[in-house]
């Protein structure tokens, strides 16, 4: 027993060390890497269930780093959001975002892109006059931008976050709750925080097949943002069951592998 217990401590400390090694690394390359362009901006889309019509993309970051290959942004951006550098990779995000929305409306297609926007980008007390100053310098309108933030960042405490999300919708862009349903929201808040459209999160989905409980919050959710007339994105579909259970539900919206993958512009404009 003991000689086993040594080994797992050891196996352990030596992931441990990979992962902070990893880390490490990640920091030391992160800034030459934004600055030689090894991040990409991939587009999904977003459909109505009923029709399957396209009703706009959301921008997801992928990072093909010269040594460790593609790397997950559940990887780095975590480390991004500690030591800060999220804000210069979400502003090139957000550039090229509104960069590929002026070239698809000079070619007459024109659908909204979603940018995920960090609970500490929020921090920035210029970032609505910074945004805004973007979709001047590419002739948008702000509601062609909409920003994603996650539930988290409505923390119910922290007056300084909301103060900067009522100022962005304010300035007219589009605000999407992301990841409704993963934390600890409470219904009653949704009728008075600034959000334009709910994003209902995947866990919804990854267990209600087989959850009748889990099932009935999402209906419940559902009804409620339909009362308060705010539109439902159902996020993780990834099967003709899941459309079908949500479109009987009365959810208007989905994004998911179903209705395609993260995609590099030039595919996705094909799309
Ligand atoms: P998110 O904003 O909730 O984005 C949705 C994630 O679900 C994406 O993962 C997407 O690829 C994945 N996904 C989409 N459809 C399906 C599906 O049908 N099944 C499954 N299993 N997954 C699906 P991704 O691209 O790995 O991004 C992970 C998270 O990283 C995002 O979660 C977001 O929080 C963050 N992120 C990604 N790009 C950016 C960015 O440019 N800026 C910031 N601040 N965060 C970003
Ligand atoms: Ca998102
Ligand atoms: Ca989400
Ligand atoms: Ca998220």
């Amino acid at each position: 027993i003991k000689g086993s217990y040594g080994r797992r401590i050891a196996q352990y400390n030596h992931t441990m060390h990979e992962k902070l090694m990893l880390e490490q690394k990640i920091v030391n390359t992160m800034v030459e890497s934004l600055q030689r362009e090894d991040f990409q901006v991939y587009l999904q889309p977003k459909a109505e269930i009923n029709t399957g019509r396209l009703i706009g993309a959301e921008a997801l970051v992928r990072w093909k780093h010269p040594e460790f290959g593609m790397i997950s942004p559940g990887d780095f951006i975590p480390v991004f959001e500690k030591n800060g550098f999220i804000y210069s990779l979400d502003l090139f995000v957000w550039r090229t975002a509104c960069r590929m929305l002026r070239d698809w409306k000079k070619a007459n297609r024109s659908i909204p892109i979603s940018v995920n926007v960090s609970r500490t980008d929020l921090y920035h007390k210029d970032l609505p006059e910074t945004l805004s100053g973007m979709c001047r310098d590419y002739d948008l309108a702000p509601d062609e931008l909409h920003l994603e933030i996650t539930e988290s960042s409505y923390v119910r405490d922290s007056v300084q976050l909301l103060t900067v999300i009522r100022r962005l919708r304010q300035a007219g862009f589009i605000i999407e709750m992301d990841d409704f349903g993963s934390g600890y929201s409470s219904l009653n808040t949704l009728s008075d925080l600034p959000i334009d459209i709910i994003k209902l999160d995947m866990i919804f989905l990854r267990q209600s097949e087989n959850n009748l409980r889990r099932q009935k919050v999402m209906q419940l959710i559902i009804d409620l943002a339909r009362e308060l007339d705010l539109p439902v994105i159902a996020e993780g579909v990834e099967t003709e069951e899941q459309a079908i259970l949500l479109k009987a539900m009365g959810c208007p919206y989905a994004q998911g592998y179903l209705y395609g993958r993260p995609m590099p512009e030039t595919e996705f404009f094909k799309f």
